[in-house]
């Protein structure tokens, strides 16, 4: 693929990068691709950070025809700047896009697309431990059209943006809410896909979570309300029993790419891990018979987010006293270690840029 790089002649002030919120600021340039029907996607570019033009009448911003993904560059104390698997993020990528009738790119390309635009604004990769570039490529509808039918044109872009670490005072467990009235989505809809809708449909509930003193939700089935499916943006997985359990991908939940490491390096490790379904009854019951060792939730953000406290139908459990265990370290400390260059990646998940 030729991208045509296109400098910026006004390079922003960079912010206080001890104190970096998620997801406020945004590096000199971005890429950008665009479909056409009968063409097909063609040029490839980058460009000066800019806003965008567009009609009121986009069809992306009526019925949310539109995917994105989400990961991370990070820069290691060798100088070398490291991507986490980014080809697994393409090829999801192209798996949200086919459920959105968005049409296919070449995964290659979308990884070369990422690896120069970090390449072009690397002096932006914050230093600090556990900070990182965050890199959000997205698709959005663009024919103007107030019809619903899927576009016959679409534009690809990605922003990066410095991001802090997520956790500044040492790993902190979060507390969990449980949500037993809304749900997220269900079998043949879109909870497997990275596109905008989900995440409306799950703020709801994360205001109320919030309202109430917990930090996310843990979604059920949206037919029974029994079975476990994942955390707002983060997987999950139950140490009960010294066995690790996660909710097998059912079409309703994401495939986290963090979810799939966690389990490829703990039966690496000799641990038994299932995907199954997995009712949160059974998950109380082990924490009444004493066999709940762990919990803990898997995504980029965070890496590993253990769960500390869990409330349901008015029940408050509280997981190995509220401290991290050492199932959840393991799996930090072996994924951001690789991510950061520490440990030698023995399975060939990093891609360097340059
Ligand atoms: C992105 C995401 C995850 C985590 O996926 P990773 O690839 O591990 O970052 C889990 N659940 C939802 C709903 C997500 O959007």
């Amino acid at each position: 693929m030729d991208i045509k790089v296109t400098l910026t002649q006004h390079k922003k002030e960079k912010p206080d990068y001890s104190n970096l919120p998620f997801g406020v600021y945004y590096t000199d340039h971005m890429f950008e691709w665009d479909y056409t029907e009968g063409i097909g996607w063609h040029d490839p570019r980058i460009v000066p950070f800019h806003n965008l033009e567009m009609s009121p009448c986009s069809m992306v911003l009526h019925y949310g025809q539109t995917t994105f993904e989400g990961l991370k560059a990070y820069l290691g104390k060798d100088g070398e700047i490291r991507l986490f698997r980014p080809e697994l993020n393409m090829e999801r990528l192209n798996t949200s896009n086919q459920r959105l009738v968005i049409p296919q790119f070449n995964v290659e390309d979308g990884v070369e697309a990422i690896k120069k635009l970090v390449e072009v604004d690397k002096d932006w990769i914050p230093t600090g431990e556990g900070t990182s570039l965050y890199i959000r490529p997205f698709i959005i509808a663009t024919d103007v059209h107030i019809g619903v039918h899927p576009s016959k044109t679409y534009k690809f872009m990605i922003v990066l943006s410095p991001v802090g670490s997520y956790y500044k005072e040492g790993i902190n467990p979060v507390r969990i809410y449980v949500e037993d009235e809304y749900c997220r989505a269900v079998k043949g809809g879109m909870g497997f896909t990275k596109t905008a809708g989900n995440y409306a449909a799950s703020l709801i509930a994360q205001e109320i979570a919030e309202e109430r003193g917990y930090t996310q939700v843990l979604w059920l089935d949206g037919v029974e309300k029994k079975y476990i499916e994942e955390v707002g943006t983060m997987n999950i997985m139950f140490v009960i029993n010294n066995e690790v359990i996660t909710p097998e991908l059912n079409g309703s939940i994401l495939p986290g790419i963090t979810r799939r490491s966690a389990i490829e390096l703990l039966k690496a490790n000799g641990y038994k891990v299932t995907e199954r379904k997995i009712a949160i009854q059974e998950v109380f019951d082990a924490y009444d018979n004493g066999t709940l060792n762990e919990i803990f939730g898997t995504g980029t953000a965070a890496v590993i987010s253990p769960v500390g406290e869990l409330l349901w139908e008015g029940r408050t459990i509280k997981v190995n006293n509220g401290e991290i265990g050492p199932v959840s370290h393991l799996v930090y400390d072996t994924i951001t270690g690789i991510q950061s260059g520490k440990i030698e990646d023995k399975y060939g998940w990093v891609t360097k840029v340059d």
